[in-house]
């Protein structure tokens, strides 16, 4: 059975982190739709444009955007998915609901990263540090006082998600506070339960 999962929790809970893990480890497929918004504005399109300037803010973009980046990445297939920073509201939580079922496809878990706010602005700090040290381009939206907006977002629209798939039995919690192994071990389990 084709396993699909969501990596659900506050920016710089480690979502993308343990997205990867899982593509190296298990050859699934990441959909994070933070990438693909960064993809489009450095492409320079219309829609990029208009992302980038709402993204710099550290607000949400609109549901309409990122369920019809989805829908393109689902029609083309994959082995196992693991959307990372999506569904980020209600909306677009039914609205996966509705591509999967589509598709034929069915969610095995969503995987809550449970992470402390105080660890996360230092996890964000941390992470341009690196990048700036590696050479690389420091995400506009990795700063002390954007982080605060995200955050506000995620409690607000994301947040809701929390009690929406646990009544549908589908929420599993892992200690996002644990070392990156050690939460990749957390994953694994729940993973290789029967859905
Ligand atoms: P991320 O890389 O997941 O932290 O996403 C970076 C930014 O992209 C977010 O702060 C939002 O502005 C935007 N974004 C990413 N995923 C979504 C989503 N599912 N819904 C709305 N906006 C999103």
């Amino acid at each position: 059975m084709t396993v699909n999962i969501i990596l659900l929790g506050p920016p710089g809970a480690g979502k993308g982190t343990q997205a990867q893990k899982l593509v190296d480890d298990r050859g699934m497929v990441q959909l994070s739709t933070g990438d693909m918004l960064r993809a489009a504005r450095s492409s320079g399109t219309e829609m990029g444009k208009r992302v980038a300037e709402v993204m710099d803010r550290g607000e949400l973009v609109t549901d309409e955007i990122v369920i019809g980046l989805i829908r393109e990445k689902l029609a083309e297939g994959g082995k196992g998915f693991i959307f990372d920073g999506f569904p980020r509201t209600l909306a677009q939580a039914d609205a996966l609901g509705k591509l999967l079922e589509e598709t034929g496809e069915k969610l095995h878990s969503v995987i809550e990263l449970r992470v402390d706010d105080e660890a996360l602005v230092n996890r964000i700090v941390k992470r341009a540090d690196e990048a700036r040290a590696a050479g690389q381009p420091v995400r506009p939206d990795d700063t002390p006082e954007v982080f605060s907006d995200r955050l506000r977002e995620y409690y607000k629209k994301t947040a809701p998600l929390l009690g929406y798939y646990y009544a549908k039995g589908e929420l599993q919690q892992v200690d996002g506070m644990a070392s990156m192994d050690n939460v990749a071990a957390q994953i694994e389990k729940v993973l290789d339960r029967q859905g």
